[in-house]
């Protein structure tokens, strides 16, 4: 990721005073398990318990976290593409889960989501032109005529050229297909947009491209992230604040520079630990965690991370840790600190 180019996240930050664009309140998101000839509701799968974290405009939110903390699934319910079970979301002021259709209709264009992998969601018989552009007509956002030349705005805003919009998802690299799924977010001209995992999938130098690619967007036209990714090293480049989960659950949130050099919950080190440091006489001692992490539909009691974490006592086993305010801005849950 050395060849990223981007302004410090103080830069990034001058809006700390404006009211939050995405605001989420104590989220809960549970799927029934299911059982039997009748199917009855045996169980839980809690994949987000408790969650709040707020955006402001402008601001970049990264949520990090392994395959199975709960992160995509923040990004779905904060802008209603799955259910919430308890607890508040409020979009520009707006509380998402009390209002109308047609209402929620009226504001899917200004809530955009990313996908770690836009060629899935491509039709391959359809035009690149025609896949960014139905999203215009869906809305009635531009007349029929207009569509072409909005399309090719948007496709040069993102690094691709007009002559790609008569091609197929076929003929792109994965590089380029995700700036097709960026650009198909972005002639909806949105406020908001959940980038779920954007690079994951991609080289490590196209990793930084697309990143200052995010960057130079976020810059140009005044959009708000929130930034889901398993790797930290990804969202130190592009974040404001940082929010780390495990199994549902936040246990340390705190402004980026904060998060990097003072890391408090033994998670949260470890994922650090993993992270490379560009000046090679450096070292890391790398922390690896022993197992996967545990079934949501059966957490660990107390400290859901004391089954893996390598400073775990017997108040951990019996104690939920409280997630609170240890330093400005700085929250955390663990009985050690
Ligand atoms: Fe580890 Fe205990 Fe802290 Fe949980 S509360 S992170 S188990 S020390």
């Amino acid at each position: 990721m050395s060849d990223i180019v981007l302004p410090a996240a103080s830069a990034i930050s001058s809006s700390s005073s404006q009211t939050p664009l995405l605001e989420i309140t104590n989220l809960k998101t549970y799927f029934p398990v299911k059982s039997g000839l009748l199917s009855r509701t045996v169980g839980h799968v809690k994949a987000v318990d408790d969650i709040s974290l707020t955006i402001r405009p402008g601001e970049t939110f990264g949520l990090v976290g392994e395959s199975g903390s709960g992160k995509s699934t923040v990004g779905r319910t904060a802008i209603r593409l799955t259910d919430k079970t308890a607890g508040d979301v409020h979009f520009d002021g707006i509380d998402l889960y009390n209002i109308s259709p047609q209402e929620l209709r009226r504001l899917r264009p200004r809530m955009q989501l990313i996908f770690q992998d836009p060629y899935s969601s491509l039709n391959p018989r359809v035009r690149i032109g025609d896949a960014i552009g139905e999203a215009l007509l869906d809305h009635g956002l531009a007349p029929e005529h207009e569509i072409r030349d909005r399309v090719q705005d948007v496709l040069s805003s993102c690094g691709l050229s007009s002559y790609h919009i008569d091609r197929f998802p076929h003929e792109f690299s994965g590089g380029q297909r995700q700036r097709i799924g960026i650009a198909r977010a972005l002639i909806l001209n949105p406020d908001l947009i959940i980038a779920d995992e954007p690079v994951s999938a991609l080289d490590v130098s196209i990793q930084a491209q697309i990143i200052n690619l995010f960057s130079h967007l976020q810059e140009t036209r005044g959009l708000t992230y929130l930034f889901i990714s398993h790797d930290l090293s990804v969202v130190e480049h592009l974040c404001t604040t940082i929010g780390v989960m495990y199994l549902g659950s936040m246990v340390e949130k705190a402004p980026r520079d904060e998060l990097f050099k003072h890391p408090l919950h033994p998670y949260t080190k470890a994922l650090l630990s993993a992270v490379p440091i560009p000046i090679p006489r450096l070292k890391r001692e790398r922390i690896v965690l022993k197992g996967d992490i545990p079934s949501p539909v059966n957490p660990p009691s107390g400290c859901k991370f004391h089954t893996r974490c390598p400073f775990a006592m017997q108040r951990c086993i019996e104690e939920i840790p409280q997630f609170r305010e240890v330093a400005p801005d700085h929250q955390v849950a663990c009985h050690l600190v």
